[in-house]
């Protein structure tokens, strides 16, 4: 890189990244708690993909029971730490909260659940759950994401033997090595793995399946295969200078973000981050928070189609992130090390989104940031027999999660293009009861 952004000090660094929405104290959370209204109908347990009771969850703070509300939230969702944390609540939970039509502020259950969270992993993970006696089947889990998590811990209750297959040395998914830290810590996700753990649930870490272990080697081993293996292929964007030295993936810098060595992460001066969707902010805003002066985010289309989440595009404006709409790029520039990137204008024309010819303008910048989709590991999904794989995903039935290939399940960004965390959480633990279903009929 040309020009590297000025180090910041280690206090400046720890306020940059302090958590967006801080721990509630006791006191606020039972207020908190008070405010609910226990609604007959839970609009917000409706809209909170894994269907947690969160009136009851509430309830249960209001009235000093965390152990019993801790077990009410993970009865629902394995991964509820990170959820809590990490989840979209304005467009979920907290979105559909009934204070919204009075005009009042809506229940802040992302923080209760986070509270009951932190209780439950400060009181030392006690055993909730009782897993039921060994029923001599076994499964083997791809991935160690919140699909695989959730998919083990269920199975596990259901007296399976599990392992998890864990491509990553250290397991988690995205959720140990994605999230923006100021919303989440590496070790908040790491918790939830050891609580897994602590089901019963075996994890082998390093083991890239299909490389270190075959298919057919996990075929033998297993009665049944989950396969939560993501979208971990990143979309190259195909132009001239993608080659050049000061080129990243986004999946590759937020990774080195989340470790927290803040001082030991590559960020240029000016930085153009490509894509507009909630990977692109994300990237786009740690940039900025890790002292680049200049960060642009770079889109083809208009505002009105960025897929970023309102609150994350108002996040990326408040961190001073300047955007280019209708741009597309067209080339890196630069001898070896990025000097620019160049891009043409866009316009609709006929319906259809074209560049428009003679419209090239130059915006100089030291790093470039690709941040325009993932995809599923092609090579090693279509080394499994019969396994169908339609518009980048895998088909699944709807219900019980089951391939085409009946030995195997599959949920979480592989089967759905990628969503959130609460989404994989669920696929897993639904699958779960699909492989139940299949291997014993009920
Ligand atoms: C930068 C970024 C930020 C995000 N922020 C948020 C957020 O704030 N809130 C939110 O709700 N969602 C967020 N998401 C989305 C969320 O992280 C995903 O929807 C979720 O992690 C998907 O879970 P998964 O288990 O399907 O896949 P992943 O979390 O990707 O886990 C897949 C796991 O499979 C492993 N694997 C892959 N191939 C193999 C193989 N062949 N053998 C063994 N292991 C393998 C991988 O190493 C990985 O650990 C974010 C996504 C990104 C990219």
């Amino acid at each position: 890189m040309n020009n590297i952004a000025p180090k910041l000090s280690a206090k400046e660094y720890e306020s940059n990244f302090a958590e967006l929405k801080p721990a509630l104290t006791d006191i606020a959370a039972h207020a908190e708690a008070n405010r609910c209204l226990y609604c007959f109908d839970s609009p917000c347990m409706t809209a909170c993909p894994t269907h947690i009771d969160i009136s009851t969850f509430i309830k249960k703070i209001a009235t000093g029971n965390m152990k019993g509300s801790a077990k009410t939230i993970l009865s629902s969702n394995w991964v509820a730490l990170t959820c809590a944390k990490a989840c979209p609540v304005d467009v979920l939970c907290e979105g559909a909260c009934v204070y919204n039509d009075k005009g009042e502020k809506p229940i802040q259950i992302g923080r209760l659940q986070r509270h009951v969270m932190d209780w439950y992993v400060e009181n030392g993970m006690p055993q909730l759950f009782t897993p039921a006696p060994k029923n001599g089947m076994s499964v083997g889990v791809i991935g160690a994401g919140p699909a695989g998590l959730a998919c083990a811990a269920e199975l596990s209750i259901l007296g399976f033997d599990v392992t998890i297959y864990e491509a990553h040395k250290i397991p988690g998914g995205l959720d140990t090595h994605g999230i923006a830290p100021y919303k989440m810590k590496q070790q908040d996700s790491l918790n939830e793995v050891k609580m897994i753990k602590k089901l019963g649930v075996k994890t082998k870490t390093g083991a890239l399946i299909g490389k270190t272990i075959s298919i057919s080697k996990l075929e033998k081993l297993h009665d049944a295969i989950f396969i939560g293996t993501g979208l971990p292929k990143p979309t190259e964007l195909k132009i001239p200078g993608e080659n050049l030295a000061g080129v990243f993936n986004a999946l590759d810098f937020v990774e080195d973000v989340t470790k927290r060595n803040w001082k030991s992460v590559k960020v240029g001066k000016r930085v153009a981050v490509i894509g507009a969707g909630n990977t692109a902010i994300d990237a786009a805003t740690e940039a900025r928070r890790l002292g680049a002066i200049e960060v642009y985010m770079i889109y083809r289309r208009g505002r009105e189609q960025m897929s970023a989440y309102d609150f994350e595009y108002e996040l990326a404006k408040s961190d001073g992130i300047k955007f280019y709409f209708h741009s597309q790029p067209k080339r890196i520039v630069g001898k070896k090390k990025v000097e620019a990137l160049e891009c043409l204008e866009t316009k609709i024309v006929d319906g259809k989104l074209k560049p428009v010819p003679r419209s090239e303008f130059k915006i100089p910048v030291d790093m470039v940031i690709k941040a325009v989709g993932q995809n599923i590991d092609d090579s090693f999904l279509s080394s499994i027999p019969d396994l169908k794989i339609e518009d980048g995903m895998v088909v699944v039935d709807g219900k019980t999660y089951q391939t085409t290939n009946p030995k195997y399940f599959a949920g979480g960004d592989c089967i759905n293009g990628g969503k959130e965390v609460v989404n994989a959480a669920y696929d897993g633990k639904r699958a779960a009861y699909g492989i139940r279903k299949w291997i014993f009929g009920e």
